[in-house]
């Protein structure tokens, strides 16, 4: 075959592709392998150019008995690693002495291998979380079957802790299957209009006892009139309540619900309102801010736990506003309070 063939060959492969004939030399490399590999390559031993093991030990083999192969690649341009699979099959005829060449294809599976390493870590997280009041319940099992049979004081002191241990599972089982749920509808634009006052108003009303309980002042500042969005009302609710129970639990004394309509919002550029729920409490340092988002991260994880904290909260507000096409935006320092503002498409 001549070099114009095999090259029209390979620079039809959509996938950077190069060929190592006998002389376990390069001789032949599409566009997309050169911007991998480097230009020039062509007529260089692969040694000096591929020198993970894995990939070299699979041409080695490839081209002494001729059997496809896979093998792995990493590569770091400076500011990412990207993985790819490398593919290997043997190609009779070609190459400059007799025998043939090995194809070798390179895919980039940064993306898979990401999703299955986050797919890992979240079972891992949901595991953890579960056996942590598991273990704790099966402990007080066997003390109630045991020791504390017989003593009344201590059996409704340990049935109280098993309460909140059983209650503390009910509520990350209740949180997944909400951030499950949000997830699935996460591409479904919500059509239905819903006054976002008369909302917000509500979801305040049933918090009061909670602010009430922790002596906060909570209060919202909005027009008089009702504002129209498209959203879904549940979805809605559930947003504010997760942003201003994280404020009541972790801020200070005050919480301010403010919001406000905005001719134009940069951002989305179009018509938008913004709430932003404020509060004066200890803050979050700065490092945290980007995570903040993730599901089970936790800027203090004592605090959260004593708080029944599940760390799914901003995850689900998250996809719920994704689903809205808005934005949520959190701004904290350490003894400055905490401002999570969102910003929703009128
Ligand atoms: P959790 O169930 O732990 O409250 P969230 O996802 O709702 O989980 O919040 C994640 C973490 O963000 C919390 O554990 C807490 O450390 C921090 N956080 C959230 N809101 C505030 C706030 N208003 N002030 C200080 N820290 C906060």
């Amino acid at each position: 075959m001549s070099q114009e063939l095999i090259d029209g060959f390979l620079a039809a492969i959509p996938l950077p592709s190069v060929l190592v004939d006998q002389t376990e030399r390069f001789i032949a490399v599409n566009l997309e392998g050169a911007t991998l590999l480097g230009p020039q390559i062509v007529g260089r031993h692969f040694a000096t150019i591929l020198r993970q093991p894995s990939v070299t030990t699979a041409i080695e083999q490839c081209l002494v008995d001729r059997k496809p192969r896979v093998a792995r690649h990493l590569s770091n341009d400076g500011a990412q690693d990207t993985t790819f699979e490398v593919t290997l099959r043997y190609v009779q005829g070609l190459g400059a002495v007799k025998g043939g060449a090995v194809l070798i294809c390179f895919a980039d599976v940064t993306d898979r291998e990401t999703a299955s390493q986050m797919r890992r870590d979240f079972v891992a997280n949901v595991s953890h979380e579960l056996r942590t009041p598991l273990t704790a319940l099966m402990g007080f099992i066997e003390t109630l079957r045991g020791a504390a049979r017989d003593d009344a004081a201590a059996r409704d002191r340990f049935l109280s802790i098993m309460e909140g241990e059983a209650n503390r599972m009910n509520r990350l089982v209740g949180d997944l299957l909400s951030l499950n749920r949000v997830e699935s509808e996460e591409r479904m634009r919500p059509k239905e209009r819903i006054d976002l006052i008369a909302h917000l108003n509500s979801t305040i009303k049933s918090l009061a006892p909670l602010a009430e309980q922790r002596g906060n002042i909570l209060t919202l500042d909005a027009p008089a009139l009702p504002v129209e969005i498209p959203a879904d009302a549940d979805q809605i609710q559930q947003v504010f309540t997760n942003l201003i129970e994280n404020a009541l639990k972790y801020g200070g004394k005050k919480v301010s619900v403010v919001l406000t309509v905005l001719d134009r919002d940069p951002a989305l550029r179009c018509a938008a309102v913004r709430v932003q729920v404020i509060d004066d409490g200890p803050g979050i340092d700065p490092v945290h801010l980007p995570r903040l988002t993730e599901r089970f991260y936790r800027a203090d994880n004592h605090r959260s736990r004593e708080m029944g904290g599940t760390g799914l909260g901003l995850a689900i507000v998250k996809h719920i506003i994704n689903r809205h096409r808005g934005r949520l935006r959190v701004e904290s320092d350490l003894g400055k309070g905490a401002t999570f503002t969102v910003i929703l498409p009128q």
